[in-house]
């Protein structure tokens, strides 16, 4: 029996593994859900799933938590506050963590749960790109193992489970599906809103990484967390645009063999890998039938019209401290975006700023790495500032 810690239990992902988890009660159960401030939607998934442990991000939100899974008529115990997140994190209570908080929130518990030695379902990719090196780190220093859950890696780590060696490895190929707005120029999107950015047409997924995806900003980061993962530097690491997202990466040997693995666009697969690896379980994703959907097609990524994408291989070859720059720059403009503060091309626009701005931020430790998130935060804070006033 795998005892498993949810982290983002009531997101996207959070869901999808909570459903595949459902489907083996003989072999998985959830014995800690965590959430970010959501307490009905929290509460209401542990009267399902009856965890040893519950907590919320939000610290303020500890009262109606315990309170609520009391008239539940539960014994969850309740937490609330980071520290308490990331406690449980490195609780030996559970052997399995599913990482699928949003954003740099999720840094801390991820990095918990890898000095504990856990295996890590790793969503949450912005940890890797604010300190993959650091993270990798501790993952081999403490025996933790990590299996990738972002679709694209999922897919090499599936036909890649080696990913100490190289041997005969030439490149590998991120798949990405293109977003709402694939095959528009630049100057269509200047007006696109929120509610378009996040219509994505083959993921159901949460707010910011539908407006990453939208970006190309999405497949960036994606490409700096193959880097960390895999071992390659970005000049080894492609992007082609698939928009029927069935194919979900490919790997290229040296010999002309490319290995691809497909599958329908639904992450209870990738979930379902994390979980059993090296065996196969049930995921409550039906089969391909390629015959249903007709053909494959692929195109290289525009990024006249999508930029960030171009920003993430730079950042990732300059190295230090840019790619946390570029992730924390990005998560505030994304979030001033979806608050309607800012246009969609300020998005890149305004990361690309910063980044001019903190060329040689220090990435020398863990406080580094935060300091120089903070700071383009801030930096990023100003410049929304400026841009909405005007
Ligand atoms: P989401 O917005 O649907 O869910 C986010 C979850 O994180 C929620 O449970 C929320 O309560 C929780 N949360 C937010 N801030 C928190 C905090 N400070 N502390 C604790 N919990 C907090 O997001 P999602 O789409 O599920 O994405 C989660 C992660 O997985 C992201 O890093 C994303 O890039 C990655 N990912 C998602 C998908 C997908 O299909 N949704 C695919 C690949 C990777
Ligand atoms: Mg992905």
């Amino acid at each position: 029996m795998k005892r498993v810690a949810v982290f983002g239990a009531t997101g996207s992902i959070g869901t999808s593994a909570l459903d595949v988890i459902a489907r083996h009660p003989d072999r998985l159960h959830a014995e800690v859900l965590v959430a970010g401030r959501n307490v009905d939607a929290l509460v209401a998934l542990c009267r399902h799933h009856r965890p040893a442990h519950a907590a919320v991000a939000d610290a303020d939100a500890y009262t109606a938590l315990r309170d609520g899974l009391r008239a539940a008529g539960l014994d969850t115990e309740a937490h609330a506050g980071m520290a308490a997140i990331d406690a449980l994190a490195a609780d030996a209570g559970t052997d399995t963590v599913v990482a699928a908080i949003v954003g740099a929130a999720g840094l801390s518990s991820t990095l918990a749960a890898a000095r504990a030695g856990k295996r890590l379902l790793l969503a949450n990719k912005e940890s890797l790109v604010l300190a993959g090196d650091l993270l990798m780190a501790a993952v081999r220093d403490h025996g933790a193992t990590i299996v990738p859950i972002d679709s694209e890696h999922n897919a090499i780590f599936q036909c890649l489970p080696n990913a100490e060696s190289h041997a005969g490895l030439k490149r590998i190929q991120l798949t990405a599906s293109g977003g709402p707005f694939r095959g528009r120029s630049r100057a269509s999107l200047a007006a696109v809103t929120p509610a378009q950015a996040i219509a994505h047409p083959k993921w159901s997924m949460g707010p910011k990484i539908s407006v990453d995806s939208a970006t190309l900003m999405n497949k960036g980061l994606e490409v700096i967390e193959a880097h960390h993962l895999f071992g390659l530097p970005g000049e080894r690491i492609g992007v082609l645009v698939h928009p029927q997202s069935l194919v979900h990466s490919l790997v290229e040997f040296v010999d002309g063999s490319t290995l691809a693995q497909l599958g329908l666009p639904d992450m209870r697969t990738a979930l379902a890998v994390g979980f059993a690896w090296p065996e196969r379980i049930v995921s409550g994703v039906d089969g391909l039938d390629l015959l249903a959907h007709g053909r494959l097609d692929f195109e290289a990524p525009d990024l006249d019209a999508f930029p960030c994408l171009r920003l993430a291989y730079d950042a990732l070859a300059a190295g230090g401290a840019a790619t946390a720059v570029l992730n924390a720059a990005n998560e505030e403009a994304v979030s001033a975006f979806l608050q309607g503060r800012i246009g969609f091309l300020s998005i890149p626009a305004l990361v690309e700023d910063v980044l001019q701005r903190m060329p040689h931020a220090d990435a020398g430790s863990l406080d580094a790495l935060l300091a120089a998130d903070a700071a383009a935060r801030a930096s990023m804070r100003t410049a929304i500032a400026r841009e909405a006033i005007a």
